[in-house]
C-alpha cells in the first residue's frame, strides 16, 4: 500500500507536502493563484529546496453548516416541548435534550454526493441558480437522501441539476468537513447519452477542457480540491481514489491520503 499525503493550507501562503513511501517525502510550500491550486504541483526530489510564493484566500462563499449549532435547537422534533442544553450522563458533548419527553437531538454530519463527469477529455460543471453559491460553478452535487446508496444519489443530483444521465465509473474522493459537519462522496462517471441542460437549480451547465475549469469562480472548497486532484491525476496518466479532510478553520486546507495499490 502506498500513501500519499497532501497538505494545502490557504492563508496567505499555500504549503502543499507528499510523503509518497515512508522514506521519501516530499515537501514544497509553493505559491499559486487561487486559480490553479494544484497545477503547479510536481513531484521533487526530498533534497528540493522549498519555493515560495504569495497567495490569495479562497474567495467563494462558505456553505451550508450541517450540523454543530447545539443552541439553535430550541424544541424537541417529537413532541415539540420547549429543550435545554446539557451535557448528558457519560457524554462529553453538549445536546439539546427534550425538558417534556427528555429525548436528546443527536446532530450528525451530512454526506453530500455528486459526479465528476468526463466527456470528451472534458469535465461537466453547472453554474448555481440557488444559494449559497449563486452563480458560482460546481459540480452536481446535493444531499444524500435517506433510502438511496452514495451513488444511486449522485447519479440523482446529476439529472436534477444537469438533466443528464450518467453511469458512474468508480469512486474518486471522499473530503471530510469536520467544522461544518460535512463529508463530500465524489464518483467519476461518463455520460450514457451526450445530452445535458441546466435543471431548476442550475443557470447554465458546461463542459470544460481542464485548462479551462473557472477555478476562481468554484463554489466550494470541496469543488476546488476535487478538480485540482482530478487534474493532477490525468497530468499522471489516470484517476486514482483520494480520501482527505478540508479544515475550514485555517480558512481553506486539506489533507489528501490517497490509498492505491
Ligand atoms: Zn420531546
Amino acid at each position: 500500500m502506498m500513501v500519499k499525503g497532501i497538505q494545502v493550507q490557504l492563508c496567505e501562503f499555500v504549503t502543499q507536502r507528499w510523503t509518497l513511501k515512508p522514506r521519501t517525502s516530499i515537501s514544497i510550500s509553493s505559491l499559486c493563484p487561487i486559480s490553479h491550486p494544484y497545477l503547479s504541483l510536481k513531484l521533487l526530489p526530498t533534497h528540493t529546496t522549498p519555493r515560495t510564493t504569495r497567495f490569495s484566500p479562497f474567495r467563494a462563499s462558505s456553505s451550508l453548516q450541517s450540523s454543530g449549532n447545539v443552541l439553535s435547537i430550541k424544541f424537541c422534533q417529537w413532541c415539540g416541548g420547549s429543550t435545554k442544553h446539557d451535557i448528558p450522563e457519560g457524554e462529553e458533548k453538549l445536546r439539546a435534550i427534550c425538558t417534556l419527553c427528555g429525548r436528546i437531538a443527536y446532530q450528525n454530519p451530512k454526506m453530500v454526493v455528486g459526479c465528476l463527469i468526463e466527456h470528451d477529455s472534458k469535465v461537466l460543471l453547472c453554474k448555481r441558480n440557488i444559494q449559497p453559491s449563486y452563480g458560482l460553478w460546481t459540480l452536481p452535487a446535493g444531499y444524500l437522501e435517506i433510502g438511496e446508496s452514495a451513488m444511486e444519489g449522485a447519479v440523482r443530483e446529476t439529472r436534477e441539476e444537469a438533466n443528464a444521465d450518467v453511469e458512474v465509473i468508480s469512486p474518486f474522493a471522499q473530503l471530510d468537513i469536520p467544522l461544518i459537519g460535512q463529508t463530500y462522496m465524489i464518483f467519476l462517471a461518463k455520460l450514457k447519452k451526450p445530452h445535458f441542460s441546466p435543471g431548476p437549480e442550475s443557470s447554465e451547465c458546461q463542459l470544460f477542457s481542464l485548462d479551462d475549469i473557472p477555478f476562481n469562480s468554484l463554489s466550494f472548497s470541496s469543488m476546488v480540491v476535487t478538480l485540482s486532484l482530478y487534474i493532477e491525476d490525468m497530468k499522471a496518466g489516470k484517476p486514482k481514489f483520494h480520501y482527505g479532510t478540508i479544515n475550514k478553520r485555517f480558512l481553506f486546507s486539506s489533507y489528501i491520503h490517497d490509498i492505491f495499490p
